[in-house]
């Protein structure tokens, strides 16, 4: 479940409607602390002053109904983000399947963790027939570090062009 998610099912057990406070609608025995309460002008909550200043309960109470009030517009936008992030990942998985030259990976490859996790190069085993390409007509082995694969195509290449045995 995402966090959406989860903010959206505990949003829609809380007290619906716009929460507000102030220091004139509290319980009769702190008439001095801070309450929430509903457009009903119910009390929803009372924040207490265990160890925290009348300004910290103002505050806390502000924050509480900031929060509540700003509680659907805030899930909206982060279910729009975890979307984009899905689809982002989704299109990173593409670009580093297309980078290495293959369309088989195994499950538990880089390339294949999107959406869940961010994607990266390809890092699973497959067969080496799967995992070289041809480059000037030479194999090159994906897997390779490309600064090794590069001097050995190099030096291939050059023993090639003076016709010594490869
Ligand atoms: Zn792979």
């Amino acid at each position: 479940m995402t966090l959406s998610q989860q903010l959206r099912e505990a949003g829609e057990k809380a007290t619906p409607g716009a929460w507000a406070s102030d220091g004139t609608v509290s319980f009769s025995d702190r008439p001095d602390l801070p309450c929430v309460f509903d457009e009903h002008r119910m009390i929803v909550a009372q924040l207490w002053d265990d160890g925290h200043t009348d300004d910290e309960c103002e505050a806390n109470a502000a924050l509480i109904v900031a929060l509540h009030n700003s509680a659907p517009a805030m899930i909206a936008r982060l279910r729009y983000l975890e979307t984009e992030n899905s689809r982002l990942r989704e299109d990173l998985a593409d670009s580093y399947v297309k980078l290495s030259g293959v369309s088989d990976h195994a499950s538990d490859c880089a390339t294949s963790s999107a959406p869940a996790i961010t994607p990266g190069p390809c890092d699973c085993a497959v067969a080496d027939s799967v995992r070289s390409r041809r480059i000037n007509g030479l194999e090159v082995i994906r897997d390779v570090n490309p600064a090794i694969a590069s001097v050995a195509l190099l030096q291939e290449t050059a023993r090639a062009a003076l016709g010594e045995p490869q």
